[in-house]
């Protein structure tokens, strides 16, 4: 993805695109455990073509609220959802992220990863469909046409 889309990302969403901290493990799992928080995202940024900005934008979004609720609950900020990677694979969007998410998120990047992200054009985000061939991408007709 275009350098100039990831940072607009990341001024539009500053907690879910934060610099890598310290994460604190889930205390239910291991209490007071910290883990480094670096993630593929730190190294390698959003891993698909353009074409699919809006949803991405609508998922970081979905993040950056939620994180508003928890800072409304005072909850710190090693538990905070953070990005972890964002790319394409098997011809659809994969957005993962560190942390606790609700189950409304959970659901919402689930849709947006197994339905929208396979009928949206990764590279010019019209219209499109799965297209399988030596790899799996999903692409409108004309973006198809010039490959
Ligand atoms: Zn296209």
């Amino acid at each position: 993805m275009q350098a100039q889309f990831q940072t607009e990302f990341l001024q539009r969403y500053p907690n879910f695109f934060r610099s890598p901290g310290m994460r604190l493990v889930d205390p239910d799992v291991i209490p007071g455990l910290l883990v480094d928080d670096l993630a593929p995202f730190d190294q390698r940024g959003i891993e698909c073509e353009d074409g699919w900005f809006d949803l991405i934008d609508r998922l970081s979004r979905a993040c950056e609220n939620e994180i508003g609720m928890l800072i409304a609950k005072d909850v710190p900020k090693e538990r905070w959802p953070r990005v972890a990677q964002i790319k394409e694979k098997m011809g659809g969007l994969r957005f993962y992220v560190n942390g606790p998410l609700s189950d409304e998120l959970r659901t919402l990047i689930l849709q947006v990863e197994n339905i929208d992200s396979l009928c949206t054009c990764e590279r010019c985000g019209a219209p499109g469909k799965l297209r399988e061939g030596r790899w799996r991408h999903t692409h409108c007709d004309n973006c198809a046409a010039t490959e």
